[in-house]
């Protein structure tokens, strides 16, 4: 299984409320609240891409985007494409 792979939290702060729901459902305490009250990721590169906050969030306020999202597969480690044609 191909493993995910953080490319952003996408995070509208206009409609997170702060609710902290987000920063204890992360089981690596990526998240947390800022000054106003509103989500931040603060240690992005412990993300594991599991989308429990973005599951969680009443509010749809963050969204996990990733690297293997479909419409952005430019760039793959696996480019073992075997095209050997035998046309006899
Ligand atoms: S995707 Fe998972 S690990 Fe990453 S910030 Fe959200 S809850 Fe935390
Ligand atoms: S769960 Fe949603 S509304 Fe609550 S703090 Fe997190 S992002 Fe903001």
């Amino acid at each position: 299984m191909a493993r995910l792979k953080l490319k952003e939290h996408l995070i509208n702060r206009d409609w997170c409320k702060g609710c902290n729901i987000c920063v204890h459902f992360c089981p690596k305490h990526v998240l947390e609240l800022d000054s106003e009250e509103k989500v931040v990721a603060v240690r992005p590169e412990d993300c594991i891409c599991c989308r429990l906050c973005e599951l969680r969030c009443p509010d749809l306020a963050i969204e996990v985007i990733t690297e293997q999202s479909d419409h952005d597969a430019t760039s793959t480690s696996e480019d073992a494409v075997n095209t050997s044609e035998q046309d006899d």
